[in-house]
């Protein structure tokens, strides 16, 4: 169980209401953040995507490394390839024998994985960080850190604003969202030593990621999140327990209304963050953003980015190498 840890992001009073705080009646917001939450919170597609970043070619592979089932698996793999963030490959005319790689958008996905691991490791490892990582450029061990590109500086929600498109506001689809979960069985861990599964133990599905999503547009009671989600409401009181318990939102000090983020839940708008950014490129071909981020001093547009804590430069999938236990030696 993590230590309660005291809410630090309250609703933002002092600033007048937000333009994107209320979502207008029959509508839900048309951010990219949102659909890459639904793309990635498919069961087992953010580990299978991660396996490919560790080098998981075939099918037997991820078999290995995450002892799903064979029947999962192919459904599962199915689909990542529908939704173009994996390709295959076949290596004999008439064999059914193929191998596994991510497209161009499925590598784009690397910055988002690292970003996870690094909350991961900061809040959920308990001393060592199971995973090392190593920079080929830099020759360096290294931990991944998200800052603004414009800036370098690290990214925090409390010092950011929004700028919303006409477009920003778009009719609710019809159709119901899922509502299973992304880790099927708590305690089942696969066999690779990494934070992310004991993150997504946590997060757990889309709903999650999407209260925090409405916390971060300023909403903050019950009635709030059941207004703009359209949430049944025991489902939403699970996952506020949920998220209490898990130490990323409590009740703010002094015995407020409603709830407020925590230390440990302002860490995950990073990630949130670079999922907004990567489903703006990736799930709106040719269009333009519906919401920008800027800095809330000045009003200047800020774009996220991870850089590696040794050079600064942003680590590229195919040159960070691993190993388990403590960084030393790389022989990779
Ligand atoms: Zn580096």
């Amino acid at each position: 169980m993590t230590p309660a840890s005291p809410a630090i992001m309250t609703p933002d009073t002092a600033a007048g209401e937000r333009p994107d705080r209320h979502v207008p009646s029959g509508c839900e917001r048309n951010c990219a953040m949102g659909d890459t939450i639904t793309l990635l919170s498919q069961p087992w597609a953010f580990l299978i995507v991660r396996e490919i970043f560790f080098g998981a070619r075939r099918f037997s592979d991820f078999v290995r490394t995450l002892e799903i089932p064979r029947a999962t698996l192919s459904t599962s793999l199915t689909k990542l390839v529908e939704d173009g963030l994996i390709e295959t490959e076949s290596h004999a005319e008439g064999s059914s024998w193929k191998t596994y790689a991510l497209s161009e958008s499925g590598r784009e996905l690397f910055p988002i994985y690292l970003g996870f691991m690094r909350f991961g490791d900061d809040w959920l490892a308990q001393g060592v960080p199971p995973l090392a990582l190593f920079h080929h450029d830099c020759r360096s061990w290294f931990s991944p850190r998200i800052v603004w590109a414009e800036t370098g500086e690290r990214v925090d929600p409390r010092h950011m604003a929004v700028r919303l498109e006409a477009n920003y506001w778009r009719a609710k689809s019809r159709q119901e969202p899922r509502r299973r979960r992304i880790v099927k069985a708590q305690g089942h861990m696969g066999v690779r030593a990494c934070s992310m599964e004991r993150l997504l133990s946590i997060v757990g599905d889309r709903w999650t990621f999407l209260i925090l999503r409405e916390m971060f547009h300023g909403n903050h009671t019950f009635q709030d999140f059941l207004e703009n989600l359209q949430i049944a409401s025991n489902i939403l009181a699970q996952r506020l327990q949920f998220l209490t318990e898990a130490g990323m939102v409590a009740r703010p000090a002094g015995g407020g209304a409603g709830y407020a983020v925590t230390a440990m839940g302002l860490e995950i708008y990073g990630p949130m963050i670079l999922m907004k950014t990567w489903g703006d490129r990736w799930l709106m071909p040719g269009a333009r953003p519906t919401m920008h981020f800027l800095d809330k001093a000045d009003g200047t547009p800020r774009t996220p980015e991870v850089v590696c804590s040794a050079c600064g430069q942003p680590p590229l999938p195919a040159r960070t190498g691993y190993r388990e236990g403590e960084a030393g030696t790389f022989e990779g």
